[in-house]
């Protein structure tokens, strides 16, 4: 017996019995693989309900978990690029004011400070993701 998960030749049954709404063989209680490749069937299936889950293996389960992921940080980006312009243009009011009013010295200040604020978000930012 080998401490690594190893691939199950049951899985392509697990998977379509999932599939096919069957009762699921107790061999999944004992098998870590057939487990990990149905609980990665289930959460797709929960994920979309459009998703048909085929009987494929489990590397394909995995790929398409990736896939999705990579297709929800996408969907974020735009979110993102408004955080950026809301906190660029919180930052630059002050010195907007500043200078409208006439207030030179003041005006340069404020962006001295604004460019040292957006720096400081821009490390803690990169270093959370
Ligand atoms: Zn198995």
């Amino acid at each position: 017996m080998g401490h690594r998960m190893k691939e199950c030749p049951r899985e392509d049954s697990v998977l379509q019995a999932f599939h096919d709404g069957q009762p699921l063989p107790d061999h999944v209680r004992d098998c870590e693989w057939c487990a990990a490749a149905l609980l990665l069937a289930q959460t797709l299936q929960a994920d979309a309900a459009d998703v048909t889950v085929p009987s494929h293996g489990l590397v394909y389960w995995k790929a398409r978990l990736r896939e999705r992921r990579q297709q929800q940080e996408l969907a974020l980006r735009p979110a993102r690029r408004m955080e950026w312009m809301a906190a660029a243009l919180v930052l630059a009011t002050p010195v907007i004011v500043a200078a409208a009013t006439g207030m030179v010295l003041v005006a340069v200040a404020a962006a001295g400070l604004g460019i040292m604020a957006a720096a400081t978000i821009a490390v803690l930012k990169y270093r959370l993701q």
